[in-house]
């Protein structure tokens, strides 16, 4: 059996040949202290977070897109495995996607990990380029073509051309960051503390960068949330604006924006006129925070676009690598 993972700081998938994405869980992990073994990995618990007594910690093994708890990581990738293809799974080969500003020493962790969970053979593959791939970018053309994945921890902006990646950025600013804004946000203005859950609900529900032509109805719109004031200790529930939440959403939007910048000035001048012509292309779970294409496209001057089902890009680009594994071994015999 042959497995695509994208390891992501906020959900890991899973892609098995033949059969397409056969998982898709939050990357968190659920320890007791002192313990080596999980007492619940993914969705069961995410659920956990902030909630766990003194004795059990929430775990977000690549929580700033580097492994930050390898013993972690390797138990839900062994989780993971065994739970989307149950049964022996003689001479696997896993492609992992790995974010581009990762360390020898955390690739051979990865590869250790994986191995451990049960593969025989382990390739490698940089994040940027399986978003490229997996957001239908023509990669192996020579031609520029620029992707932005933004994730829960990190933010990777690339150009690519002939199957390689020509110039990249890869910044500790993504969903994680969205979600830390607004909690600051509420602490400084409303003197309510909120948890991290909370906050990622905010944002997704009237989170935005910009205002979106045609969607009113999002501008009128506000979220309750709950929380603990800051001075009495006591719980209070309040309103917040989609107005309001923009505004808190600014500062890492803008530094999201300065990155795409600099990627382009770093590019050699005939790629970034392909890019001028052809357009930005958005990955990763931020690529839905509404607006984000409009402020990115009049702050560059260059078409944005958001892929399709941005969430999948990473782990569908590792797919085809997946099932491309036979014609590789048959160029590579010659059989
Ligand atoms: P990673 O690859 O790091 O695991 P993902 O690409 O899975 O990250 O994206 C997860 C991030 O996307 C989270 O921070 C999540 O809050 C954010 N996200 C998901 N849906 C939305 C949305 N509708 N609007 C804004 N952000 C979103
Ligand atoms: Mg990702």
């Amino acid at each position: 059996m042959d497995i695509g993972i994208d390891l992501g700081t906020a959900n890991t998938l899973l892609y098995a040949r033949g059969q397409g994405i056969v998982l898709n869980e939050p990357s968190v992990v659920a320890m007791k202290e002192g313990g080596r073994t999980a007492l619940a990995v993914g969705t069961e618990a995410k659920e956990t977070i902030g909630r766990t007594p003194g004795s059990i910690t929430a775990i977000r093994p690549l929580r700033d897109g580097v492994i930050s708890d390898y013993e972690a990581a390797e138990e839900m990738i062994r989780h993971f495995v065994k739970k989307a293809v149950p049964g022996r799974r003689p001479r696997t080969r896993m492609v992992v996607c790995v974010p581009s500003g990762v360390t020898p020493v955390e690739r051979r962790a990865i590869v250790h990990a994986a191995q451990r969970a049960g593969a025989k053979a382990v390739h490698l593959i940089e994040e940027p380029m399986a978003a490229a791939i997996g957001a239908g970018l023509p990669v192996a053309e020579p031609r520029g073509s620029m992707v932005v994945d933004i994730g829960g921890g990190t933010t990777e902006v690339a150009v690519i051309s002939l199957g390689g990646i020509v110039t990249s950025q890869s910044l500790r600013v993504g969903g994680d960051r969205l979600d830390a804004a607004i909690t600051d946000y509420v602490r400084k203005e409303h003197s309510l503390l909120i948890g991290e859950r909370t906050a990622e609900d905010v944002k997704c529900a009237i989170g935005s960068a910009w205002p979106v032509p045609g969607d009113e109805e999002l501008e009128e719109r506000t979220f309750r949330i709950r929380g603990r004031e800051k001075v009495r200790g006591l719980p209070k529930t309040l309103s917040l604006t989609t107005r309001e939440v923009r505004a808190a959403l600014d500062e890492p939007v803008e530094s999201i924006i300065a990155a795409v910048k600099v990627t382009l000035e770093e590019c050699p001048p005939e790629l970034s006129g392909d890019v001028m012509e052809h357009g930005i292309m958005l990955t990763g779970g931020g690529a839905l925070l509404p607006g984000l294409d409009l402020r990115m496209a009049s702050a560059t001057g260059i078409p944005v676009f958001v892929a399709d089902d941005p969430l999948d890009c990473v782990v569908l680009g590792s797919g085809r690598c997946v099932e491309d594994f036979d014609g590789l071994q048959r160029v590579l015999t010659g059989a």
